[in-house]
């Protein structure tokens, strides 16, 4: 975080940082961004040696009853960045089909077609979308294949979603 003047530091809105999916610098004014950029800025200042990673612009809303979120980047972005990309767009059930006051959630995974690596995912519906784009945003920074999403170990219980999650279903998708 510090700038070319060696005793000036810039964090948050007015910083920009790297898109650890590109590897390019980029700009997302996010409050978790933001406050983790002022801590690194803030312990550096003082005399520590942090470094900020960078970020994939997670973003939640709420629309009325939806749950609105994106993290990384989209199919279109990815070309544009010279990513060999293709996408997923799946429509799953938000809890077991049985367990009252489930819901239509839809996903769209953007991934690299070779390697597998999830490079960006958007979700939108009622019911459990946010924990469910967190837990894609973990895997986008880890840069984890599809593959290693459909296989990683998430929780089931029927209030919460289906045994083959939304999440899981898109990932399956994406590996044909
Ligand atoms: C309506 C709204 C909703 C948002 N909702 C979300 C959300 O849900 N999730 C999310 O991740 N992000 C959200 N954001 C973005 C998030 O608030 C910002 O990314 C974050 O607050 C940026 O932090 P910051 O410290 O860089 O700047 P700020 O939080 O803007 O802090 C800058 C501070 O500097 C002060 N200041 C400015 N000029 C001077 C000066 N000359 N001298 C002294 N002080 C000065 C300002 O008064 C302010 O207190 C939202 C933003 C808005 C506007």
């Amino acid at each position: 975080m510090q700038t070319n003047f060696e005793y000036i530091y810039a964090a948050g809105d007015c910083a920009t940082s790297k898109d650890i999916v590109t590897g390019k610098s980029s700009w997302h004014p996010l409050a978790q961004v933001s406050n983790k950029m002022g801590r690194v800025a803030g312990s550096n200042a003082a005399g520590s040696k942090m470094v900020f990673p960078g970020s994939i612009g997670t973003t939640l809303v709420k629309i009325f009853d939806y749950e609105v979120g994106f993290a990384g980047i989209t199919l279109e972005e990815a070309v544009k960045e010279g990513f060999n990309a293709d996408k997923t767009v799946i429509k799953a059930w938000s809890r077991a089909a049985y367990y009252e006051g489930g819901s239509e959630v839809f996903i769209e995974i953007v991934y690299e077609k070779l390697s597998g690596r999830l490079l960006g995912c958007q979700i939108v519906g009622k019911d459990n979308c946010a924990w469910r784009l967190n837990s894609v945003a973990v895997a986008i920074q880890a840069k984890l294949s599809v593959e290693e999403l459909f296989y990683t170990d998430f929780g089931y219980t029927p209030p919460f979603g289906p045994v083959w999650d939304p999440i899981v279903i898109a990932a399956s998708q994406s590996m044909k």
